[in-house]
């Protein structure tokens, strides 16, 4: 059996997989797409002392460091059950069953998308869905925000400071977000709020030109001229197969402690499957060595 098996490849998963293996102990990682959501990312200019570097890029990196440790890497391979007996055992998507005295889920997360014309072809050209990561790319430019929860409404305030114009789409009659956030965005001059807006398209050439939206209440379509848009309506943890194996949030994201730690002894989680309050690569790479001196602790003590 493995001492340690990470399910999961991201930046949380690597970063686990490398302080287990730098422990001399065996370790596994079991990946559907090794890398992760960076490899749906272009720019990234917030991982700390590297400047500028692209999703594919340090995709590649994380693998490369991986395997210049002894980490078995099986890659393209989805779990899809896990149950603890004396040992966990992971089961594949092809009912092959791994074992492992610990495992660390690190399974990410995934933006909830719109499912409009315009969503996909455009992902990366205007359109985004973090805007810690990509707000500084629309400096000066007008910009929409679909989603008037906590996320859309901070999303919002956030990029008024750096675009030209914010637009605000929310799909029920109010917006959701608490109401210090509602005060604060209402305060700021190059914010418009439009509710009972159901989008309908995301336009462009190359890039994005703009979104078209249907008044709920009249039904009349409109289209507003402008160059991104930041969809804003959830991000959905990969546990679904967890089942209630381990104990999740309402949200469900896995609740751990500050090592890491899950409800059930020697399972831990990092990264954006797990309950931290943000999600970014440097946040689940810290984690995932969190969760990983966290299981080593619990090897040597049991
Ligand atoms: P993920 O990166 O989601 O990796 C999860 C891993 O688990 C993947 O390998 C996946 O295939 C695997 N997996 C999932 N389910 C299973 C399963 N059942 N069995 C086996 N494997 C499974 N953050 C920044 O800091 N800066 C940025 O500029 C930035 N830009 C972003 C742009 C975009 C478009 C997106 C989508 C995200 C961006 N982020 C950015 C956020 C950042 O990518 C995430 O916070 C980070 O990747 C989370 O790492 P993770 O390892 O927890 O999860």
């Amino acid at each position: 059996p493995f001492d340690v098996l990470v399910v999961g490849g991201g930046p949380a998963g690597s970063s686990a997989a490398i302080y287990a293996a730098r422990k001399g102990i065996r370790t596994g990682v079991v990946a559907e797409r090794f890398g992760g959501q960076v490899l749906d990312t272009l720019s990234i200019e917030n991982f700390i002392s590297v400047p500028h570097t692209e999703g594919p890029k340090l995709a590649a990196s994380l693998e490369e460091h991986v395997k210049t440790y002894n980490v078995d890497i099986m890659n393209l391979q989805k779990a899809k059950r896990l149950v603890k007996k004396d040992l966990f055992e992971v089961t594949l998507e092809n009912d092959a069953v791994l074992k492992a005295k610990t495992v660390i889920l690190s399974t990410g997360a995934r933006w909830r998308n719109v499912n409009v014309p315009g969503e996909e072809e455009f992902k990366n050209k205007g359109v985004a869905y973090c805007p810690h990561c990509d707000g500084p790319l629309f400096e000066g430019k007008d910009v929409a925000v679909i989603g008037g929860g906590n996320s859309g409404i901070e999303a919002a305030i956030d990029l008024a400071g750096i675009v030209n114009h914010v637009t605000v789409l929310e799909f029920a009659p109010e917006l959701k977000a608490d109401s210090v956030l509602q005060d604060r965005l209402h305060s700021l001059p190059n914010v418009t709020v439009i509710t009972n807006a159901q989008t309908t398209e995301i336009t462009g050439d190359t890039n994005v030109n703009g979104i078209s939206y249907k008044d709920r209440a009249t039904d009349q379509e409109h289209h507003v001229a402008l160059q991104g848009v930041f969809v804003q309506i959830g991000l959905v943890p990969n546990t679904e197969w967890l089942d209630d194996s381990v104990e999740r949030t309402r949200m469900g994201e896995i609740v751990v402690d500050k090592r890491g730690s899950t409800s059930v002894s020697g399972l831990f989680a990092a990264g954006d499957c797990a309950d931290s309050a943000y999600n970014q690569i440097i946040i689940s790479m810290g984690s995932g060595a969190t969760a990983s001196l966290g299981a080593f602790d619990y090897l040597i003590r049991n």
